[in-house]
Formats: structure tokens, sequence, C-alpha cells
């Protein structure tokens, strides 16, 4: 395994290409605005443990501006009564404004969170392929049909649901922003985008495009706030529809907030996903397409495939081979491309993945790879690749999201077990299966209670829906299903024989 060298500058380097705006303003109604109160949050760099920035933190009146923009935009301004194909062609400015400043969101995604530079570069674009598809969704889209009824016919509008709170986490911000967003804007909402605190930047970045491609004033509002702030926005009685990533327990606070006037609500939970190797799948090619997916940016990703099922009788061979992987990984400086592995995200993140690791070892699963915080200078935040065999379904490691590199192996006698320690969970967000038979793939996935599963790989497209299961979710985004989450349908009958027409 590699060490750090040195710390790396790059993210003081990446602060100084932020406009001034960016680095201490929030987006208000078309106009870049400076926070109410002193309000500032701390950004720390997760390779070093050292400060590279301060950025403005939103008080409460900061939020209550956003959102009485939002609201006077959605009841007055333009955009919920223009046609899809307007609001495409101005979505599509944005997204070419969002990809011209692709080289600084990818640096940005390394600086704020320590995603290694192979990781963000390849995945910050995959937000410009999202505004693009709902883009083209908003220009083709029945946002009114016609259907024959028994005394005319009725007109089914599909009306932008209102004021959008949209809420994601820190460590997939400018992706899962565009899911947010795409959806939101071609369905004609207005929204308030709460960036966290952790990656307080992303956003106003995303803002400055919206500005350069002429949304018009109120449309998009980008703060920064924390749980408190969240809480506040989420509560607003002007707030129609509230789309939230994030953890499970944040989900249900949320939900039960919403509860109280029904506000519509999308919640994308947290995941604890299950790869099924079934027993004709080869050793070599399973894990050269599962092993990316099962520590992806530190197992940081809800998607992460962190419980391995196998035939007990691979089991030894596919303990040792991917162990061998995991311990072969390359950790280190996120922003040298060699880097496989960078750190997690912050000191809770690293404290909160040894105690789990301490956990496993405890309740007595063996760590065949890694098992500690990694050995290098410095402070930065970093755990090594770790793999526990012999994790049985009932072990705290086993069932609960770890967000880290940790995985589970699991063994299994017959793929009725292997199906039925998969759903032995709470969540149900991804899942993938391995085989030599796709169709055998096919009927094992579609009897994996998840919202997701992929067969012989991992893949998410934007225009196929994602969600969760069980305590992974309610709702989807990504592909029609995301833009009907920002409608609200209403009916319209028209009766053509009532003889009350004059003459
Ligand atoms: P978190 O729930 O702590 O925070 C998520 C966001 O909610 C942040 O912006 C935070 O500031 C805000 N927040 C916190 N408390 C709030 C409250 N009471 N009201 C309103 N907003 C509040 O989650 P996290 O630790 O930042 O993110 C990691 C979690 O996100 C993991 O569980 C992961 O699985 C999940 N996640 C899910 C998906 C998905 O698509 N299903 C994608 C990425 C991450």
């Amino acid at each position: 395994m590699s060490t750090l060298a040195s710390v790396s500058s790059f993210p003081f380097d990446t602060v100084s290409e932020l406009s001034a705006d960016v680095r201490s303003r929030f987006y208000i109604d078309g106009r870049w605005m400076a926070p109410d109160a002193a309000g500032s949050v701390d950004v720390v760099a997760p390779s070093s443990g050292q400060l590279f920035a301060t950025a403005a933190l939103a008080s409460a009146s900061d939020i209550d501006r956003a959102v009485d923009a939002a609201r006077r935009a959605f009841d007055t301004g333009p955009w919920p009564n223009m046609s899809g194909a307007e609001r495409a062609a101005c979505m599509k400015r944005m997204s070419a404004a969002l990809a011209s400043r692709m080289g600084l969101l990818s640096r940005l995604w390394t600086a704020e969170v320590g995603a290694p530079v192979w990781f963000s570069n390849q995945f910050a674009p995959t937000a410009v392929a999202m505004l693009d598809y709902y883009a083209e969704l908003a220009s083709t889209f029945a946002f009114e049909e016609r259907r024959k009824t028994r005394a005319g016919h009725a007109r089914i509008v599909r009306h932008p649901v209102g004021v959008a709170a949209l809420i994601a986490p820190w460590n997939a911000q400018l992706p899962i922003l565009s899911y947010k967003l795409g959806a939101a804007l071609a369905a004609g909402c207005t929204v308030v985008v709460k960036a966290p605190p952790e990656t307080p930047f992303d956003a106003l970045v995303v803002a400055e495009c919206a500005h350069e491609a002429g949304l018009p004033p109120g449309v998009l509002n980008v703060i920064t706030a924390d749980a408190q702030g969240g809480a506040h926005l989420v509560g607003k009685r002007e707030v129609d529809k509230v789309s939230f990533t994030g953890s499970t327990a944040t989900g249900k606070l949320i939900a039960k907030t919403c509860a109280d006037r029904l506000t519509r609500v999308t919640l994308e939970l947290g995941g604890k996903s299950a790869a099924v190797v079934l027993d004709d799948a080869v050793l070599e090619p399973t894990l050269a397409a599962l092993a990316p997916f099962t520590m992806p940016f530190s197992g940081q990703i809800c998607f992460a495939q962190t419980r391995i099922l196998v035939p007990r009788q691979r089991e030894r061979a596919f303990v040792d081979a991917y162990s061998a992987i995991a311990n072969g990984l390359t950790v280190g400086d996120p922003w040298d491309v060699t880097t496989q592995i960078g750190p997690v995200a912050s000191r809770r993140q690293l404290e909160r993945v040894l105690e789990y690791i301490e956990t496993g070892r405890r309740e007595g699963a063996r760590v065949t790879a890694g098992g500690g915080r990694h050995d290098q200078r410095g402070e930065g935040f970093f755990v090594q690749p770790t793999v526990f065999a012999g994790v049985t379904p009932d072990m705290t490691i086993a069932r609960e999201e770890i967000f880290g590199p940790v995985v589970s192996i699991i063994a299994y006698d017959d793929v009725e077990q292997a199906i039925a320690i998969a759903n032995d969970t709470d969540f149900g967000l991804s899942g993938t299966v391995f085989t030599a038979d796709a169709e055998v793939g096919y009927a094992v996935a579609r009897r994996i209670k998840s919202g997701n599963v992929s067969v012989n790989g991992l893949e998410m497209a934007p225009n196929v829906p994602f969600g969760g299961f069980k305590q992974s979710g309610v709702g989807r985004e990504g592909g029609p299903e995301g833009l009907c989450a920002f409608l609200e349908e209403q009916a319209i009958y028209l009766a053509v024989d009532a003889g009350l027409q004059a003459g």
C-alpha cells in the first residue's frame, strides 16, 4: 500500500478557483446575497485533517428569504407556466454551463470530501447527463392528456407541485443534486437547495450556471445549512415538496415533519446491499466486475455492495481472492491519479468506521484484509480497506450501514438461503447477482427486495428509476418516475352534452 508523501496543497488551490460570491454568499432571488448573520462553517480536507476553507452558514432568516423567493417565483413568476420546451431550452444552457465547469466541480469533490480524482473525474460529469436527460424529457413529456369519459372527456393536467426543498448529503452532492434539480426544473417547480456544511460550494457553482443560463429569479435558490437549518426548511409551510437524500434516521425525522401538513416527500436513504454470487459464477471475472462496487469512494456510496454472499463450498477461494484485491488497493492522497482509495470524508466518519471494525471483531468475524486506520503520515482520515469473513447475518456489521471501506463475506448453503439472507435486512436499495446464466440471474434478481438490482455488474442510467424498498426510501428519482415526483395531477372533466352552450 502507498503512503502519503506530503500534505497536498490542492484543496487550497481549488478554493482559490471559486468566485468570491460562491465563497461567501448565498444565491437567492437571482442575486448573490450576504448571509444575514455571521454564521460560518469550517471545511476540513480529509486527506490532511487541516482546515482549508470557511463557508457561510445560513441562519433561519436566510432560509426564510430563500423560501419566500421561491414561493414568489412559483406564484407569480413565469417558470411554472412556460412550456416544457421553453424550460428545456433554459436547462440545456444550464447543463452547458455546468459542463464548462466540470474540471472545477470534480476538483471540489476531491477537495471537500476526499474522493480520489479517478472517481470524481468519472462521476461528476453524470450531473450534466442527468440535466440533459430531464431537459429532453421536459420537451417531450405529456404535461396534459385527454381521456374520453361517459359524458364527454377529461383533461389530465400535470401541474408542478410547487416550491420544492432539495436536500442532499455530502458524499455525492453534485450527482444527487442533478437528479433532484433536473426533475424539479423540468416539472416547473421552483426550488430551495440546502447544501450540506461538509460540501458547501458545489451547489453554489450550480447556481452560477443557472444565472448564466438565464433561469428566472427565484426559480433556484441555494443556501448552505446544517441539520438545524435543514429542519427549519422542511418545516416551512410555504414548502410543498421535500426531496431528501441522506441517512434513514434523518429521513424518518423529515417524514414526521412532512406528515403534519402532508407535504409531498421523496426519501432516498441508506443501504446494506448484497452481492449474490451464484455457484456457477466464474471467480475471476466475477471479482473483476464486483470489486469496484464494494468500496467505491471508500465505501461512502449508498449503493455499495457491502455484503458479499458466496456458496459455502467456495467461501475459502472467494475470501482469499477478494482479500488479496482489498490488500492490493492503493490507499493514499486523493489527488494522486494512482490512488484507488482515499480518506473517508471526516473525523466523524473515521471514528464511526473504526468503531464498526472493532464491533465486527468483538462479535466474532475474522479480519482477512485491513482492519484499522491506515498507517500514513499526517492527520488524514484514512481507513484500510477491510474485509471480514465468517460473518453471520445477525452480526452488527452485516445489518447496519457502515459507510466506509468495510465489506462482509457471508457463506450460504443454497440459493434459497442466499435470497433469504439478501432480504434479511431493513434496507432495500441496491443489489447484484453474479452468474453464468443471465436468465437465472434475472429470476434471482426479481426475488431480491431492492429498488435496483443488476446482473453481472452494476449500472445506473438517467432514464431508469432509482430508489429504495423498505427503509431505504420512499419514491423514485431518475426516469419519468423522478419527474412525476414533482408533479400533481389534476383531472378536469368537460361534459359536452350538458346543454349549457349558447345557441
Ligand atoms: P444525513 O442524514 O446526516 O444528512 C443528509 C442531509 O440532511 C445533509 O444535508 C444534512 O445537513 C441534512 N439534515 C440533517 N438533519 C436534518 C434534519 N433534521 N432535517 C433536514 N435536513 C437534515 O446523512 P449523511 O451522513 O450526510 O449522508 C450519508 C447517508 O446518505 C447514508 O445513509 C447514505 O446511504 C445516504 N445516501 C443515500 C443515497 C440514496 O440515493 N438512497 C445516496 C447517497 C447517500
